[in-house]
């Protein structure tokens, strides 16, 4: 996990989100809920997320290799792609530029340079993407470089997003309450649903539209569904901000092996929330012996 050198957490905070999840889940199951209900109002019943793939890949020709990926999953529903970026400057201009004139203007897509540029050249490659109409930028810097961000912010017209390393307090201290991004991309392993439920109102006050970060297993989509009914609009608009979540389509083994039923997208590209007790998962606990590299027992 990267933080913030010197950061201090406030005393007592959370690290467990991953265990505080898993006691919503039991709490859910115990009343015979569904977890977004024991969090708070429900806003929808939906929510349509983004396909989160795109990675480098060996290929001979990555810019092609790359379009056609795209449009794979524009066929399989996707309404919006994000890709990764952070090769040199002139790369992610020549791949963005094929992907967006692959899947054309109507589909959304956003970029994600995991940290790999420093201010100066992010505001210098940030005006020459402005033109391909990204929905956001996702970590064009170091997530502790706060006045990078500010800066970023202030020059570019692209969207920023960010956050997905960081535990509530700083979140909320450092991103939300100064407006340092546009969208956070907070990671409920390490906040928890506790957590998430601190935040969001927090997010809805401060104008940040939320979009959580997704990776690992079924069980993190299911606990992220849940969070998601919960998530107010973020304006009064019928289209602007549509609720979104970040669904991993890389290859993955484990995914959906370790629960019962996973999560496909619907006709329309949504996801339905279940409304059964608890998460609404049910894992599959001989499956997740086959993938278990450490036992922690808990007493
Ligand atoms: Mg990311």
């Amino acid at each position: 996990m990267r933080r913030r050198p010197g950061h201090q957490e406030r005393p007592g905070a959370s690290r467990c989100g991953g265990l505080d999840t898993a006691l919503w889940d039991v709490v859910g199951q115990a009343v015979g809920l569904p977890v977004s209900q024991l969090l708070g109002k429900q806003h929808r019943t939906t929510v349509r997320p983004y396909c989160t793939a795109m990675y480098r890949k060996d290929w001979p020709d990555l810019a092609a290799g790359l379009c056609e990926e795209a449009l794979s999953w524009k066929q399989q529903g996707f309404r919006t792609v994000k890709m990764k970026i952070g090769y040199t400057p002139e790369t992610d201009i020549r791949l963005v530029r094929a992907v967006r004139e692959a899947i054309g203007p109507d589909m959304g897509l956003a970029v994600d340079a995991n940290c790999a540029y420093s201010v100066g050249d992010a505001i210098a490659l940030g005006r020459r993407l402005e033109e391909f109409n990204l929905l956001w930028w996702e970590e064009p810097i170091m997530a502790s470089d706060l006045s990078g961000y500010a800066r970023l912010h202030g020059q570019l017209r692209i969207p920023l997003a960010g956050g997905e390393t960081l535990l509530a307090d700083a979140l909320i201290r450092d991103y939300i309450q100064p407006r340092l991004v546009d969208i956070l991309q907070p990671e409920v392993e390490l906040i928890g649903l506790t957590g998430a439920r601190r935040i969001t109102p927090l997010c809805w006050l401060n104008h940040l539209q939320l979009v959580p970060h997704n990776w690992g297993t079924a069980v993190r989509t299911a606990a992220i569904l849940q969070w998601m009914a919960t998530v107010p609009p973020l304006t009064p608009a019928l289209e602007a901000c549509p609720a979104t979540f970040e669904f991993d389509q890389t290859e993955s083994p484990f995914r959906d092996a370790v629960v019962e039923t996973g999560f496909r997208l619907g006709p329309d590209g949504s996801i339905t929330i279940p409304r059964t007790p608890g998460l609404g998962v049910r894992v599959v606990p001989e499956a997740l012996e086959q993938f278990r590299a450490e036992l922690i027992e808990i007493r």
